[in-house]
């Protein structure tokens, strides 16, 4: 989901003509990055993890109003043909805390790891923030830094260091600040 234009999908085509082997793609924007998974759900090369709240209880829905379920949901969204497999959604309930989502996240990690990417994106939006008016998370900071701090290494090990991280979405100011603060200090510490 993105506004005008699918930047991040942009410079991925991109390079896939640049770089020998996997890309990947990792997405912490508290919506799904469907935009991104279509476009490249039979591309094999680009490894995608994407944490998100499920669509189920987000714009349009709400916790106090869910959606009908979806079957299948998004965690079966694998990508198709040669690239089946490749790709790995994680749709988290409302309220998810840091705690939970760091298990989750030991998932995606694993997953991204296992295809030595040699070269990483990562689109860390801050919109699951607790206090986000869109969302309906209880994410702190602390976990935006964690898990930047996890794919710079990832970077590092296979990619040599290669890392492009995008912004993301984020609804309230201060949380902006703070989330992307400590994107900062994850990735020059
Ligand atoms: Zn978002």
């Amino acid at each position: 989901m993105y506004c005008l234009y699918n930047d991040p999908a942009i410079v991925l085509q991109w390079l896939l003509g640049q770089v020998d082997g996997n890309l990947a793609y990792i997405d912490i924007d508290v919506h799904r990055g469907d935009g991104v998974y279509t476009l490249f759900e039979s591309e094999p090369r680009v490894v995608i993890a994407d944490l998100h709240e499920h669509p189920r209880t987000l714009f349009p829905h709400s916790p106090s109003a869910p959606g009908p379920v979806s079957a299948p949901g998004p965690e079966a969204l694998r990508g198709v043909g040669p690239a089946r497999g490749s790709k790995l959604n994680v749709p988290l309930p409302p309220r998810t805390d840091d705690d939970a989502y760091l298990e989750r996240w030991e998932e995606a990690e694993a997953f991204i790891r296992r295809a030595a990417p040699r070269f990483v994106v990562l689109v860390s939006g801050v919109d699951g923030l607790q206090g986000d008016p869109l969302s309906h998370q209880c994410l702190s900071p602390r976990v935006i830094g964690e898990v930047t701090r996890r794919v710079r290494a990832i970077a590092d090990e296979s990619a040599e260091g290669r890392l492009l991280v995008l912004g993301g979405g984020g609804y309230d100011l201060d949380n902006v600040a703070a989330g992307w603060s400590a994107v900062v200090e994850a990735l020059v510490s």
